[in-house]
Order: structure tokens, then sequence, then C-alpha cells
């Protein structure tokens, strides 16, 4: 069966056929090397021939670097589902926050798309052993993988990998080498046996197959939005719509920096295929211990610093010596007009966003795809993002079990009964346990007209517990209402019709037993110094919509109760 790739040497530009049997370029030698397709047929067939086909990563098998359908190993990788973000976006102000749910790989990683492609790959060339060096997630996805191929393989772990992690991947039958140092050292002890054995080794950014599965991702985000957002319209690209939709954001916790390069190329090929319009922006977030991309780029140097030895406890994302796919990326990000960047943050940062996202959209991530969340935040902070983006962030993998540490104190309550041995609990012990259950709730009065505002707040206070809420819209019936409900805390807006917040307010504080209530206002509007001064001395604290954290808001909220 004549094969419908080749793969085209970076360095010569030498057109070859593929085997993962002869990873370097036949002419020059060089790895760098990605697969190429008939653009210029598929323009034509492409977007009609997948359309009856099942939502996964098999889907765009004619983009894909397999010869034979029947050598596919699948475990139902990709076709993971974008999700709507909209208590995120009502808290940082952005309505079109959409997470791609790469959780939903069979093994909880996107790692899952480069270990269904390159293993169907290895059974393509009649492969049965492997090498894989890996922080984690490659090295579980590869062992489900080879596991169903009957490929046995080798797994190199850096000591620094959870244990809860190399067990997943023993129990695949696996071969678990575990090496005492970094990933950067692990992939070299790695390499150097699959040299002397003779063995195929996934080489992450310079194989072929890794680059061709993450650009998956962007085929699906572009077919996602469109579905969701509708085709482009025609006045903003002013041109003739173009029948897909891509993000304007992508933002990607990086490591060797694997996805961002993937998705960079899908969006390429539906440029090449007329179905959309340019490639999106890149946000590449890293960890600060292991940050060796961002500290080249802010620096703008060409090619990436090197992390000798990492320090995070996020081991997923510890790629000291990113090599040459700094460069490449950097080439894409300082194109014009692509706003790309790259940028870093704090564990602290990855462990609060993992809160956060977990208690405002039901998503609980592992900290290393965390680090895309607190990414975002901060680039919003730092007024990169604008309020009509389109931003897609990859939810790139989930952790069973959640860290003690990053759960915090107080995240359990104990309800302990009398040691009794009877099958039915004597009653009195059973409210005198529930009994304990009923802390003191302080009361909060939330007084706003936008019934989105008021969800996000009620949702903020629910999670933390403790509070028991209740709201009113319309204002002129908000004193009557304070009044009879005597709460602890009112929280309100400042625009409202008929009587707005500063109308209120004075009324307030003009009523002698209402005057002592703490009041937090969470407004929308840019206030003149004028109206701060008016303020002044009414209020314990004024926050702006779309500019905090819920932690920040509890925190304050706490702060106006004492
Ligand atoms: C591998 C991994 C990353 C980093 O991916 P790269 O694209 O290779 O930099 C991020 N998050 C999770 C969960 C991962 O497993
Ligand atoms: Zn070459």
């Amino acid at each position: 069966m004549a094969a419908h790739f080749v793969v085209e040497c970076l360095d010569c530009g030498t057109l070859s056929t593929y085997s993962p049997r002869t990873p370097l370029c036949p002419k020059c030698g060089s790895a760098w090397r990605q697969a190429r397709y008939d653009y210029k047929t598929l323009s034509r067939t492409f977007a009609l021939q997948i359309r009856e086909r099942p939502f996964y990563l098999w889907r765009y098998l004619d983009l894909l670097p397999i010869s034979n359908s029947a050598n596919i190993v699948t475990l139902g990788e990709g076709g993971t589902p974008l999700h709507h973000a909209p208590n995120l976006g009502l808290m940082l102000g952005l309505p079109n926050i959409f997470i791609k749910d790469e959780r939903q790989g069979p093994t909880a990683s996107f790692k899952d798309r480069q270990a269904a492609l390159t293993v169907s790959a290895l059974k393509e060339a009649g492969i049965q052993e492997a090498v894989v060096a890996s922080t984690g997630n490659v090295a579980i996805s590869y062992a489900a993988y080879c596991a169903r191929a009957g490929i046995k393989l080798w797994a190199f772990l850096t000591s620094m990998v959870p244990a809860a992690k190399m067990q997943e991947v023993a129990i695949y039958g696996t071969q678990v080498i575990k090496v005492t140092g970094t990933y950067d050292h692990t992939k070299q002890v790695a390499t150097e046996f699959a040299k002397r054995r003779g063995l195929f080794i996934d080489q992450g950014t310079r194989s072929v197959t890794p680059i061709e599965a993450m650009k998956t991702i962007g085929f699906e985000l572009a077919e996602q939005l469109t579905q969701l957002l509708g085709p482009l319209p025609a006045s903003a690209t002013g041109k003739t719509p173009f029948p897909w939709r891509n993000p304007d954001w992508y933002i990607q916790a990086v490591s060797g920096g694997m996805g961002p390069l993937g998705v960079i190329k899908g969006f390429e090929e539906l440029q090449l295929l007329g179905l959309t319009q340019k490639i999106p922006n890149i946000a590449g977030i890293q960890v600060e211990g292991c940050a060796p991309m961002v500290s080249a780029w802010k620096r703008g140097a060409e090619t990436s610093d090197v992390v000798v030895s990492p320090v995070t406890n996020i081991s997923t994302l510890s790629t000291g010596d990113p090599g040459r796919t700094y460069q490449i990326l950097r080439g894409y990000f300082t194109k014009p007009p692509s706003r790309s960047l790259f940028e870093s943050v704090s564990d602290e940062d990855a462990f609060r966003a993992t809160h956060i996202v977990a208690k405002m959209e039901g998503i609980s991530l592992e900290p290393a795809a965390s680090v895309a969340f607190a990414g975002l935040f901060k680039l919003v902070r730092d007024g990169v993002m604008r309020p009509e983006d389109v931003i897609v962030v990859n939810a790139s993998g989930h952790t069973l079990p959640i860290d003690r540490e990053i759960l915090g104190e107080g995240w359990e309550t104990e309800v302990s009964l009398p040691g009794s041995t009877e099958v039915e609990m004597p009653r009195e012990g059973l409210l005198a346990a529930l009994n304990r259950l009923d802390f003191r709730l302080r009361k909060v009065v939330i007084v706003d007209d936008d019934l989105n505002a008021v969800r996000l707040i009620r949702r903020i206070l629910q999670a933390r517990g403790g509070f028991e809420i209740s709201e009113i819209s319309e204002s002129t019936k908000a004193l009557e209402f304070i009044r009879q409900q005597k709460p602890d805390l009112v929280i309100m807006d400042l625009m409202m019709p008929e009587l707005d917040g500063f109308g209120l307010l004075e009324l307030l504080k003009k009523d002698p037993a209402l005057a002592e209530i703490p009041v937090v206002v969470v407004t929308a509007k840019m206030l003149v110094p004028e109206e701060r001064r008016r303020l002044n001395g009414m209020i314990q604290k004024l926050l702006q919509k779309g500019t905090f954290l819920d932690d920040e808001l509890v925190s304050e909220i706490k702060k106006a109760l004492e």
C-alpha cells in the first residue's frame, strides 16, 4: 500500500519515506523531520471525508502517518470534550474561556494521543520492544498502549515521579526503571540503553509521531469551536468566511513543548487546507523552578536556557533542557501578528489554581495541568487578554489520589460516633454527632441586579462553607430586607437601577440599627476619585468585578467580618 505521506527533513529539506526504524534523515542525519501530506488533494476532500466519522483521534486518519488502518491500536483516545467555563469567565471578566478536557483520555492525560499514534506506528513497522523516558504521564500512556499491542516496554522514570504514578506504569506489565537524577539525566540513560540494544525510543519533539498526534488537538478545537460559536463572521476576516474557526489563544503548561508544537502544526495544516484563517496565539506556561524557555524568552534570547537542577514539586514539568524545540516555537511566537508568549508561575500559584478550577468548574486537575490556568490568571491580570478573545486552556491531565499537600488544612469534617456495638445506633448519639456539624453560619446578604454576579459570589462563598447567603436584586427593597435579615455582612454592587449603591449605602449608614454592618462593594464600575471619596469610611473593601480570584474575595470577606 502506498503511503499517503512523506517526511521532510527540517534541516536539508530531503523528503523520505517514514519508518520508526529509521529516525534520521537519510541525507544529512538530522533527527528533526516532520510529516507532509498531499494538502492540495485533501483541501478538496478532507472536511467532507471526515464528516460521518466518530469524533476521536482516528477521525483524521488521512492526516496521520499510518498507512493501514488495521494497525491502529486504540483505547478511544482523542475526541475529548471542550467545556465552556462560565464561572471562570465571570471571575475573570472573559466570557469566552473554554477548557479542553484532556483528562478524559484513556489514562487521564493528553499523552494518550502520542502513545496511541506512536504505538500504532510501531505495530505497523512490526516493532516489538520499545523504550521511553518520562516525567510520569508519557510512561503511563505508553504502558497502556504497549500492553494492548503486545509490545514490551522499558520505562525510565526520574525518581521525582510520585510513587502512585510509577505504580500505575507497573500495573500494565512495563519494566519500570527508576533513575535517581533529573529528567534530563533520565533521558540520557534511556537513550544510551536503547542505542545499546538497538531499540526504538520515543524522542519527544524529535520524533515524527508525537507531533502528528498532538496536532489533532488543534483539529478538534477548530471543529468544536465552529460547532459552539459558528464559523468566523465575514466581517472579522474581511474575506470569504472560513468554514472552521480557531481560538484566539491556546494556553498550555509546557515541559518539553510537544503540545504547542503539535497544535501549531495542526493549525498550519488547517490553513493549508483552507479551513481556518490563522494560527492562534500560544501561551506556553512553565513552572518557575524549571522555566528555561521563559527566562530565555524574556531576555529575547534565540536559544533556550538550561536548568540543570529543577526546583519544583511538579515533576511532570521538569524538562530542564528543551533544546531546539524552543527555537522552533520562538520562530512562530515572534512572527507578526502573533501575540504568543511564554510565562511562568510558581508551584503555589498552580496549587491555588487547582482549587479554583475544581471549585468553579468541577474539573479536578493535576498540578502540572493547573499551571496553564495559573498562567491564564496571571495573563488576565497583566492585561494581555482582550474581552472578546476566545481562549482555550488545555486541561492536560488528572491525578488520583489528590495530594494532601495541595488540599491543605481543614478540608474534612469528622463525625465520630459513640462506640456502639449495636446495629441501630442510639438516637442521642446520632443527634449529638450531627449537632457538631451545625457550625455558626455567618449571614451574608448580596444586593445586585446582575444575576450572573450573584451566582458567582454565591458559588464562591458556598464552596468555602460557613455562610448563609440570601440575595435581593431590587435595591429599593434592599434596606427593608437587610433590616429583616440582620446579616453579618452586606455585599453590594454600585450600578443598580432606581437606587444606586451610593444611595443605598447612605441610607444604611443613616440607620443606627444597620450602620455597623460591614459592607463589601463588588462592582464593574470604574470609579473616579470623587466616587472613591464618597465611599470612603462607608465600606470595608472595594473589589473590581473580573479582577479578583475566588480566594481573594473570601479572604476580604473574612477580614470584613472580623
Ligand atoms: C507532558 C505534560 C505537560 C507538558 O507537555 P509538553 O507539551 O510536552 O510540554 C503538561 N501537562 C501534563 C499533564 C503533561 O502530562
Ligand atoms: Zn536532512
